[in-house]
């Protein structure tokens, strides 16, 4: 890896050490769920939902039985809950008819599921398999953006592409989570926290 890069890991090694995954989940099922209804909202509204929504209806079958008005009931604070629970209620059935009630560990079986793009793919295999992936959400994006490492105009697929091939393998996951607290605590989209930043040197947004 360049100096560059080395410098901006290191400092997320100082930053965000602890950088993890901050969806609750208790098995591969409730992971993947999870990650899909966490599209465009926070992991703390997510895991409100999943406490509730996981009660009762913790696996696949017990999912699959709620009507679809009552799963839109229950995750609407999280926004695109039409959507969302379509796609779950397909996703289910698909699982129960084509996987045996179980969740694929291969990314193509996965992308083909209803609700789950290639970052919910990388999130899922990374997270629950220890896959190596950076999976590209917002925060990856414009952290990735501002420090000159991918093109404001690059697809999420290429950014991961970019980065994939600057960083280490070995590192793929924790810097995946260093990416997101980076962006979620210090370098928001509206007013980061440029004065405390020691990585300002590499940054487009700064500059
Ligand atoms: S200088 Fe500001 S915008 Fe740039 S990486 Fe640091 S916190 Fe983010």
């Amino acid at each position: 890896m360049n100096k560059k890069i080395n410098d901006i890991l290191s400092y997320f090694d100082k930053l965000v050490p602890y950088a993890k995954c901050e969806l609750n989940y208790f098995d591969d099922f409730s992971l993947l769920i999870a990650i899909i209804l966490s599209a465009q909202t926070t992991d703390k509204k997510v895991n409100l939902v999943t406490k509730q929504l996981f009660l009762n209806h913790e696996d696949v079958y017990k999912l699959n039985n709620i009507s679809l008005e009552d799963l839109i009931k229950i995750i609407h604070p999280l926004g695109l809950a039409n959507n969302k629970a379509k796609n779950i209620k397909k996703l289910c059935k698909i699982l129960i008819d084509d996987y045996d009630g179980q969740v694929p560990k291969d990314f193509n079986k996965l992308t083909s599921l209803p609700g789950v793009g290639i970052k919910t793919a990388n999130v899922f295999l990374s997270e629950y398999y220890h896959i190596p992936a950076i999976a590209v959400d917002t925060h990856v994006k414009r952290i990735a953006t501002r420090l000159n490492l991918a093109s404001e105009s690059d697809t999420p697929l290429k950014v991961e592409q970019k980065l994939e091939k600057l960083i280490d393998k070995q590192f793929w996951i924790k810097t995946h989570h260093q990416m997101i607290f980076f962006g979620r605590y210090h370098c928001h989209a509206i007013n980061p926290k440029c004065s405390d930043c020691q990585i300002k040197k590499y940054c487009n947004y700064y500059k």
